[in-house]
């Protein structure tokens, strides 16, 4: 079996499918106020559609698969969807991002379900007040009490926060403390500067070296090994429980090892987060194509992965990044 090998001989093994563009969350850094333009229902791909496509991945040797937004939990009949992909007997690992808003009754049914293992927790502040200046939305005591519920569960969780120059810079050491006693993994994002509505003004740029300057200022702090295609560089406080990382997602320090693509909720193929979208997959197969059609596209795809984001944004046919990761898939 042909197996998904870029031209850098990277083997491609995770594929980032975001399965809604909609999103119940305005966060500031991911969209405006008003939210971004949605698409039509009938131009996002059916779950029968997405289950398709990752099955012909995975004939290729894709393994993982993460699932994003949008909120994936505000599109209707997301945890069967979940059941279905977890019939896919050559996918180990399913992973989701999520904001938590709306998940707490369905963590029972999801821990049965074995091949979902990671879950990603969106939690930019620990503060009510500034989690709803964040987001836009009063949502904070049902996010906590998600995040308590899978703390408890068997599935591993991973706590997402963007750090943002002027709001939440000032919680990095109290989210590094909740990894005393509590078997979380905090991950710190850079903050990419596009959020729907062009680039960003951002006061300062918090990268990896400064979030970790930061924490240095009141822990000991040492590296561990991590996993090859990692997205973050991670870390240990000696004795604390869980563990936190950093993720470059805008210095992009990380390339060299990606195995990732992803497809967005309307099917759009990018071989990099920072890409134009390569590829229309819905078209494709809406117009008929066969799954030998679409393990022969994906061999041809991968073979145009771009050495790293930066080369990825200056391929760009469109201009500078200005998508939501809402719409991106992130
Ligand atoms: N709605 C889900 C959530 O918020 O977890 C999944 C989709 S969201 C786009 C995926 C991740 O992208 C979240 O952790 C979010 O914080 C992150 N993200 C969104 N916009 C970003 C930006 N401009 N810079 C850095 N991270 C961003
Ligand atoms: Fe919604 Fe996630 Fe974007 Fe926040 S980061 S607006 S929760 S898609």
């Amino acid at each position: 079996m042909s197996k998904l090998k870029d031209s850098f001989g990277r083997q491609i093994e995770y594929v980032r499918l975001a399965v809604t563009d909609r999103c119940n969350l305005r966060c500031q850094y991911c969209m405006p106020a008003h939210g971004i333009d949605i698409v039509p229902r009938k131009e996002l791909l059916t779950f029968k559609e997405m289950y398709r496509l990752i099955r012909v991945l995975t004939e290729l040797g894709v393994n993982k698969v993460r699932l994003t937004g949008g909120e994936p939990f505000v599109r209707k009949d997301f945890v069967s969807f979940l059941e279905m992909l977890s019939y896919n007997d050559l996918l180990d690992t399913i992973n989701i991002t999520t904001n938590g808003a709306l998940i707490s009754r369905h963590i029972n049914k999801i821990e049965k379900l074995k091949k979902v293992k990671n879950i990603n927790l969106s939690i930019d502040s620990l503060q009510q007040d500034k989690f709803a200046k964040i987001t836009r939305r009063d949502v904070f005591p049902e996010v906590y009490k998600t995040f308590e519920l899978l703390e408890k569960s068997s599935l591993n969780l991973k706590l997402n926060v963007v750090v943002q120059s002027g709001f939440n810079t000032d919680e990095i050491v109290d989210f590094v403390r909740l990894t005393k006693d509590k078997n979380v993994v905090v991950r710190f994002i850079e903050e990419m500067p596009f959020n729907g509505k062009g680039q960003r003004k951002m006061e300062k740029n918090w990268t990896l070296n400064k979030i970790l300057e930061e924490v240095k200022t009141v822990f000991h702090v040492d590296e561990i090994q991590s996993e090859k295609s990692s997205t973050s560089r991670n870390y240990k406080v000696k004795n604390h429980l869980g563990t936190f990382g950093i993720i470059p997602a805008f210095t992009r320090t990380i390339c060299n090892d990606c195995n990732r693509i992803r497809i967005t909720s309307t099917g759009t193929f990018k071989n990099c987060l920072f890409d134009d979208g390569v590829f229309n997959l819905r078209d494709f197969i809406r117009n008929g194509a066969s799954n030998e059609d679409l393990k022969e596209l994906f061999l041809s795809l991968v073979k145009d992965k771009p050495e790293n984001g930066f080369i990825a944004e200056a391929n760009r046919k469109k201009g500078t990044v200005s998508e939501s990761m809402s719409t991106i898939g992130g």
